[in-house]
C-alpha cells in the first residue's frame, strides 16, 4: 500500500500534485511519501509486538537523512554497512545502542569508530574480521557485542545478484566451521559473541526459505548453547520482498513473517532482530521523469526520458520490473503503445522498462516510475556527466527537497588538472 494515487486526473504523492513538483524542482527526481514509510513500518513493527524484538532499517536501501528522521522518531534502528551509512544514522538521530553493523569487508577505521560511537552490535563475517575487532576492543578498553553472520546454504529463490544464503557467496561463515569460530571468540578478550545472525537475500517472495534458513538457525543456537555459549540474540536479516507489479503478485503480509519467525525460534526465547529496508522504502518511493522524445524503430517504438540507468539500475542490473504511470491520467478512451522506456545513457542496458504498454506519451510529459523508493538514489552514479537525482519528501501538503541537484560547477570542481597540464 502507498500514498501515490490520482486524483481529479493528476498523480500525487500524498496532498501534492507531482506536477507542482516536478515544475519546481525539474525532472528526473525521486519523490518519498512520508506516509508511507511510517505505515510501512509501523505495520512491520505491529506484527512483531509480543516478540522481543527490535527494527534495524536497513540503511543501504535508503540513506536519506530525511528518510531516516522520518523512521527514527518512531522507534526505528539502524542497519548499517560502512562508516559513511553509520555516520547518516548517527546524524539522523538514531541512537548508537539501535545500531548493528553488518557487512563483510569491515576496515579498521570503521569498525573502531563504531566501537568508539558505542553500537549495539556488530555482525562479524569472518575470523580475521573478529581478530582484528577484538583487538581494536581490547586496545580501547572495550567489549564488542557481536553476533556472527553466518551462512546457511539455502536457496533465497531471488535474483542471482541479491541472493546471499548460498554457500557460494561471499557472505557470512560457513555453516561447518561456524562452532570452531565461537570457540574461538570466546577466547578473544573484547569480544562477547552473544548472537548469531543471518541474511540470505532480497525480495523474497516467499516464506519458505526464511523458515529453512531460520529453523537452522535455531539448530545452530542449540548446539552452541550445548557447547558452553551464552546466545541471547538472533538476527535474522531482512529480505521481505514487496508486491513491484501491482496485487498480481503479493509476498507474505508481515504478520505471516512474524509468525513464521516465532514458530522457527519462538522456543529459544531470543531478542529478536529484523533489518527490513525494501519493505519500508520501496513502494514509499518514486521516480518522476520527463519525456524527452518518442522515436520510431522499425519494430519497437522507442520512449526516450530524461531518468536513466545512472538513476535507476535496479531494471538493467536486476532485470527488475518497475510500474510507469503517466502523471496526467489517461483518459478511458486514449488506448495504448507498446513501448521501450529508455534514458539517454549511451548504454545498450540503459533501459528503464522494455515492450511496455503505456497510453500514448509525447515529448514533455511526465511518468513516474513506481516503487523506486528502496535502491533507487542510493545506487545512482554521475555515469555521463548527468547531475545526481535530487530527491523530495512529502509530509501531507508539505513537501521538501530532501537532496538537491548538483550544479555543474559543483560536480566539475571535484576534479583537479593538475600543475604540468594547467598553462604557466
Ligand atoms: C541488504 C541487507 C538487508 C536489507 O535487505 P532488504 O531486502 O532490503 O530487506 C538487511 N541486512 C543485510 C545484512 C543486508 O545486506
Amino acid at each position: 500500500m502507498h500514498h501515490f494515487t490520482y486524483r481529479d486526473g493528476a498523480l500525487y504523492a500524498e496532498d501534492v500534485p507531482l506536477a507542482e513538483i516536478a515544475a519546481s524542482v525539474g525532472t528526473p527526481f525521486y519523490c518519498y511519501s512520508s506516509a508511507t514509510l511510517e505505515r510501512h513500518y509501523t505495520v512491520f513493527a505491529g506484527a512483531f509486538r509480543g516478540q522481543k524484538a527490535q527494527i534495524f532499517f536497513s540503511v543501504k536501501s535508503n540513506s536519506n537523512l530525511a528518510v531516516l528522521a522520518t523512521i527514527a522518531r518512531l522507534g526505528a534502528g539502524a542497519d548499517v554497512v560502512s562508516e559513511g551509512e553509520l555516520r547518516r544514522a548517527l546524524a539522523a538521530g538514531i541512537p548508537a545502542e539501535r545500531i548493528v553493523f553488518s557487512g563483510v569487508g569491515k576496515k579498521a577505521h570503521e569498525l573502531a569508530f563504531a566501537l568508539e560511537a558505542g553500537i549495539h552490535q556488530f555482525n562479524v563475517e569472518s575470523e580475521p574480521e573478529l581478530e582484528l575487532l577484538s583487538a581494536l576492543a581490547s586496545a580501547r578498553g572495550l567489549e564488542a557485542a557481536v553476533a556472527l553472520r553466518i551462512n546457511p546454504d539455502v536457496d533465497a529463490l531471488t535474483h542471482a545478484k541479491i541472493a546471499t544464503g548460498k554457500a557460494e557467496n561471499k557472505f557470512g561463515i560457513s555453516w561447518k566451521r561456524a562452532p570452531a569460530v565461537y570457540a574461538l571468540a570466546r577466547d578473544l578478550p573484547g569480544i562477547q559473541a552473544v548472537g548469531v545472525d543471518v541474511h540470505i537475500g532480497s525480495q523474497l517472495t516467499s516464506l519458505a526459505p526464511f523458515e529453512e534458513a531460520f529453523r537452522r538457525v535455531a539448530t545452530m543456537v542449540e548446539r552452541l548453547r550445548a557447547e558452553g555459549h551464552a546466545i541471547s540474540r538472533i538476527d535474522l536479516g531482512g529480505g521481505l520482498g514487496i508486491p513491484y507489479r501491482g496485487d498480481n503478485d503479493v509476498p507474505p503480509h508481515p504478520d505471516e513473517y512474524a509468525a513464521m519467525v516465532r514458530r522457527a525460534i519462538g522456543h529459544l526465547d531470543c531478542e529478536v532482530s529484523l533489518e527490513p529496508g525494501r519493505f519500508i522504502a520501496g513502494n514509499a518511493g518514486v521516480l518522476v521523469a520527463s519525456v524527452i522524445y518518442e522515436k520510431q524503430g522499425d519494430d519497437r517504438r522507442f520512449l526516450i526520458v530524461d531518468a536513466a540507468m545512472n538513476d535507476l539500475i535496479r531494471p538493467t542490473l536486476y532485470e527488475a520490473y518497475h510500474h510507469i504511470l503517466p502523471v496526467a491520467e489517461p483518459g478511458a478512451a486514449s488506448g495504448e503503445l507498446r513501448y521501450d522506456v529508455v534514458g539517454p545513457v549511451c548504454e545498450t542496458g540503459d533501459y528503464l522498462a522494455k515492450d511496455r504498454p503505456l497510453p500514448p506519451l509525447h515529448s514533455g510529459d511526465l511518468i513516474a516510475i513506481m516503487s523506486a523508493g528502496a535502491y533507487g538514489a542510493v545506487q545512482a552514479s554521475g555515469y555521463n556527466t548527468r547531475p545526481l537525482v535530487p530527491e523530495v519528501l512529502v509530509h501531507g501538503h508539505e513537501w521538501a527537497v530532501i537532496r538537491e541537484r548538483p550544479s555543474y560547477d559543483d560536480i566539475l570542481a571535484l576534479d583537479k588538472i593538475p600543475g604540468w597540464l594547467t598553462p604557466s
